[in-house]
Formats: structure tokens, sequence, C-alpha cells
């Protein structure tokens, strides 16, 4: 789970400018973006600018503000999509099903009677 930070990652080149996303929020500590496989409508990634290869290795001292863009994502979500549920997820090496090593998390709406896809 330590590892160099590999800044030639997908999320890292969004950051940068150098690939497209569709961007649903930006501030100086976060940047939100819709998930391009997404696993239900209004499928949103929230990413730190801060560069760290996953959650146990974020620097603690900007984990507040940047859970604090989390949620504030998921609210703007929500509202915008009004499901019956929403997980907030992330995940920590590829054992545990991370694919892109740059911080982030999902958040998904869920509406009754959907099956979990992921
Ligand atoms: P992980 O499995 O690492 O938690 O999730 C990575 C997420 O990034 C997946 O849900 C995947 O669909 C999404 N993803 C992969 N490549 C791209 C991309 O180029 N652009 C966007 N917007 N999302 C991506």
């Amino acid at each position: 789970l330590t590892g160099t930070y590999e800044d030639d990652n997908i999320f890292a080149k969004i950051l940068r400018g150098e690939i497209p996303a569709v961007k649903v929020y930006e501030d100086d500590v976060a940047l939100a973006f819709m998930d391009l496989f997404p696993q239900a409508e209004g499928h949103t990634l929230v990413i730190p600018k801060v560069p760290a290869r996953n959650f146990l290795e974020f620097p603690g001292d900007y984990l507040g503000s940047y859970m604090q863009k989390v949620q504030k994502v998921a609210k703007a979500v929500t509202a915008a999509t009004s499901p019956d549920g929403v997980v907030v997820m992330q995940f920590n090496g590829a054992p545990a099903g991370q694919t892109v090593f740059h911080l982030h998390f999902h958040i998904i709406p869920r509406k009754e009677g959907e099956s979990m896809k992921g």
C-alpha cells in the first residue's frame, strides 16, 4: 500500500488538463468529475489536488478540507439526481479494487430496487 506517487496516472492528467473530463466542481482543494464508466446515473468522482496514491497515504493536515468537498459534492449530486440512497466509497490498493492511483472518492446515487453493480 505504500509506494511512489506516479504523476502519469489518469487523474493527474485530468488535473493538469491533459485529458478531458466532465467537471462538475473545482476549487483549490478538490476536483469532481463524472466517472467515464458510471455504475449508475450521476456516478461522480472527487479527487484532491494534493497528490496521494490512496487514503492511507493522504496527508492528514489536508484531510478535513478534502472531506468537506467530498460531502459538498455528495450533497450536490444528491440534489441533482434525487436518489433513494447514495454510496460514498473508495478503494486502497489493487487487491481492494483500486485501478487509478490518485486518491478518489466515488459518489454513486442509488434508486430503490436497482441492483448494486459495483
Ligand atoms: P477505482 O476502481 O480506482 O476506485 O476507480 C477508478 C474509476 O475511474 C472507475 O470507476 C473508472 O470508471 C474511472 N475512470 C477510469 N478511467 C477514467 C477516465 O479516463 N476518465 C474518467 N472520468 N473516469 C475514469
